[in-house]
């Protein structure tokens, strides 16, 4: 029998309230042993401490980017891995936290000492301004069905599960 095939996926979390990462967290609730089949898990904080920086097919991101130490994490995640998938409004279109952008000349003089103590960069960047960003899930947090569409759309690329199945389906046992 023909090793089952996985898809080689790192989750990432920058500046954000990280409720998307919850969200996938809770779906590993009914789904993890069942998924644990078809995804490998290269790079996932929340689920281990030792991860891998390197052969990622697809790199989940959230957050928005306010260092430059994250611009260069950012960067790197791109360098390794095949697609990109932003994951949440901080990370499609930078905002809350790029409200600080906007800011006038006063309130920007305002929180240039906390920016100064917390290294922050002066500008939020959103991540598709930054680096090629292959798809994005909208949504605050994440939509969820689109979430699993696209994971969907990346598994049948990958040739992991056939055109007419979900991730959805793959159930743990006790469902
Ligand atoms: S998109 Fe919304 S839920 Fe997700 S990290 Fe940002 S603020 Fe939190």
């Amino acid at each position: 029998m023909s090793e089952q095939k996985k898809l080689k996926i790192g989750w990432f979390s920058f500046t954000c309230c990280e409720d998307s990462t919850i969200m996938f967290t809770e779906m590993l609730n009914d789904h993890f042993f069942a998924w644990k089949k078809i995804l490998d898990f290269r790079h996932c904080n929340v689920l281990k401490s030792k991860n891998e920086m390197s052969d990622i097919d697809v790199a989940f991101v959230e957050g928005a980017i306010c260092t430059d130490k994250d611009k260069a994490k950012l960067e790197k995640i791109r360098e390794v891995s095949k697609y990109i998938v932003a994951i949440g409004a901080c990370a499609v279109t930078g905002y809350p936290t790029a409200h600080r952008n906007n800011f006038n000349k006063e309130m920007k003089e305002e929180i240039a000492f906390y920016l100064k103590q917390f290294h922050q960069a002066d500008t939020v960047y959103a991540l598709h301004e930054l680096i090629k960003v292959d798809d994005k899930v909208p949504g605050c947090p994440m939509i969820e069905s689109m979430f699993v569409k696209t994971m969907d759309k990346y598994l049948h690329e990958f040739g992991v599960i056939p055109e007419d199945d979900s991730i959805a389906n793959h159930k743990d046992a006790r469902h």
